[in-house]
């Protein structure tokens, strides 16, 4: 079936192009042009017709927990090890089936409302089997967002049990759960060690091995905070990213988050290496962890996306928001309103996020994946509209997102979930409470 998405404005190629449509067949894209060239060639397609609307692509989250959305609220405004211990690891033994489920519909419902069509979820409650990670792959496929599903390597005696693993179950569990996914376009299974503080150097070097022998990136949360420094530094003598780089580890498939505490060393090295980044500055302030050195990070070579991180701690789960945070934090932390732009943000919440997770997204052109959003360019927040990439970067509210569409199927209608009634979510999520208030 071939479907003609016509708006007043496509971003395509770098620029908003006026009067155009974009055929789709299949959930590809395998047109873009001038509505009236491509209309009268291709007449039997569907034609959809958004005027007074720009399509611009979807964006892509590259660093989430879904399940960390039902603890948002909880146990704010603490240092970090006391919401560790009141809110995470408090809620985590109630965290059965339902629960993992109705978190992840919870989330990815939500980034779906703000123009997400690709999200990265680092999933590492297990218990014990990979029941849980398929209700993160069933909510993802039940609301119609394309997941990369990072499964978790973990290994940390000090966490709870259903986040442990041996090495071995951990290999063949993402293994045979990457199998099964293999060739499809919605869902995609990477291995995401941990971290150097929670995966030992068996299980970091285990999910590197992996990730060669599927072809894969890896993820890694590395240096988020000071004391992983301190902890590789008393038990390797080394800090985390020369730490990864001596189990072998440190190559173009890594996919580092965080990377807040790094040296001119660390920066430099990562940059030759080819390395990227999930950058989650919100996240890095709400927590009060520190600021990572971007424009250093971009000058080195290293590619960088962005992530909102866990909801409990962003609060808000809008790429949008978080090009917005990027840029300003960047700026203020530097006293210079020109080490970053726009065009810059943008392009780590699109396009550099297909690069990294070697998918056809964020961007739109022949041969990607039909994952696009319609922006209402009468919307007070993108006014004026002759500024419409700055205002849409820098200023645009997620009210202004009309359509959302992954695949060709629009899965935000006028502002609605069209998969997954948002009044069903918010149902589970209260009935989630009232039974863990009677615990
Ligand atoms: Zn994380």
């Amino acid at each position: 079936m071939q479907q003609l998405f016509i708006a007043d404005y496509v971003y395509t190629q770098d620029a908003f192009e006026p009067k155009q449509a974009i055929l789709v067949q299949d959930g590809i894209i395998t047109e873009i042009g001038p509505e009236d060239r491509l209309s009268s060639r291709y007449p039997a397609a569907e034609r959809i017709l958004w005027s007074g609307k720009a399509i611009v692509p979807g964006t892509v989250n590259s660093h989430n927990h879904s399940f960390q959305s039902l603890l948002r609220g909880i146990a704010i405004d603490r240092p970090f090890l006391d919401w560790r211990d009141e809110a995470l690891y408090k809620y985590t033994p109630l965290l059965d089936e339902e629960a993992i489920y109705t978190g992840a519909l919870l989330a990815f419902g939500e980034m779906l409302r703000y123009g997400v069509t690709t999200v990265s979820d680092f999933f590492y409650v297990h218990n014990g089997g990979t029941e849980h990670d398929e209700a993160v792959i069933r909510a993802a496929n039940d609301l119609g967002i394309r997941l990369v599903f990072a499964r978790t390597l973990y290994d940390w005696s000090g966490a709870p049990v259903s986040y442990r693993e041996t090495v071995d179950d951990a290999v063949k569990r993402t293994r045979d759960l990457a199998i099964k996914y293999q060739g499809n376009r919605m869902v995609t299974v990477h291995p995401a060690p941990h971290s150097p503080h929670a995966a030992s150097p068996e299980m970091i070097k285990a999910g590197h091995r992996l990730a060669q022998e599927l072809d894969t990136p890896f993820h890694i949360h590395v240096a988020e905070e000071m004391f992983e420094v301190e902890e590789t530094l008393r038990d390797y003598g080394l800090r985390p990213v020369h730490y990864l780089d001596s189990l072998g580890v440190l190559d173009e498939r890594m996919i580092a988050i965080h990377l807040v505490w790094l040296d001119d060393s660390e920066i430099e090295l990562l940059g030759k290496r080819s390395c990227s980044l999930a950058y989650c500055p919100s996240s890095n302030m709400f927590l009060a962890d520190g600021v990572t050195r971007i424009p250093d990070l971009l000058k080195s070579g290293v590619k960088i996306t962005l992530g909102t991180d866990g909801a409990c701690s962003n609060n808000r789960i809008s790429v949008f928001e978080e090009m917005r945070m990027c840029s300003m934090l960047q700026k203020v932390t530097r006293l210079d309103g020109t080490c970053i732009t726009a065009g810059q943000v943008y392009e780590m919440g699109t396009k550099r996020a297909g690069d990294i997770l070697r998918m056809p997204i964020g961007v739109l052109e022949q041969g990607a994946y039909a994952d696009f959003v319609a922006l209402d360019i009468d919307d007070l927040s993108l006014a004026p509209k002759n500024e419409l990439f700055a205002n849409m970067v820098y200023a645009m509210q997620p009210g202004a997102i009309s359509y959302v569409v992954v695949g060709g199927k629009v899965i935000v209608d006028n502002g609605k979930l069209t998969t997954v009634p948002e009044r069903n979510i918010v149902h589970r999520v209260d009935s989630l409470f009232d039974k863990w208030s009677t615990v």
